[in-house]
C-alpha cells in the first residue's frame, strides 16, 4: 500500500448547492483573481485529503481545491 494513492470519488454524488459552490468559489494562481469558475471538476482522495481538480474557466490553468472540512 503506497501512502500517495490517489483514490477517485465521484463529485456528481454531491449536492447541487455544494457544486454550485465549488465550481464558483475558486482562486485561479495564474489569473490572481477570485471566483473566476471551474469548469471538468474531478474529486479524489490523498493521504486523507479530498481535492477537487478542475479547470479555470478563464484561461484552463488547473485549480485545486483542498477540502479540509472533515465532512466528506
Ligand atoms: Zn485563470
Amino acid at each position: 500500500m503506497s501512502d500517495n494513492e490517489r483514490i477517485d470519488r465521484d463529485f456528481n454524488l454531491r449536492d447541487d448547492e455544494e457544486k454550485k459552490a465549488f465550481l464558483e468559489q475558486t482562486w485561479c494562481d495564474q489569473c490572481q483573481e477570485v471566483n473566476l469558475g471551474m469548469v471538468e471538476p474531478e474529486e479524489y482522495e490523498l493521504n486523507d485529503i479530498i481535492f477537487i481538480e478542475g479547470k479555470c474557466a478563464k484561461c484552463g490553468h488547473i485549480i485545486l481545491t483542498e477540502i479540509t472540512d472533515d465532512e466528506f
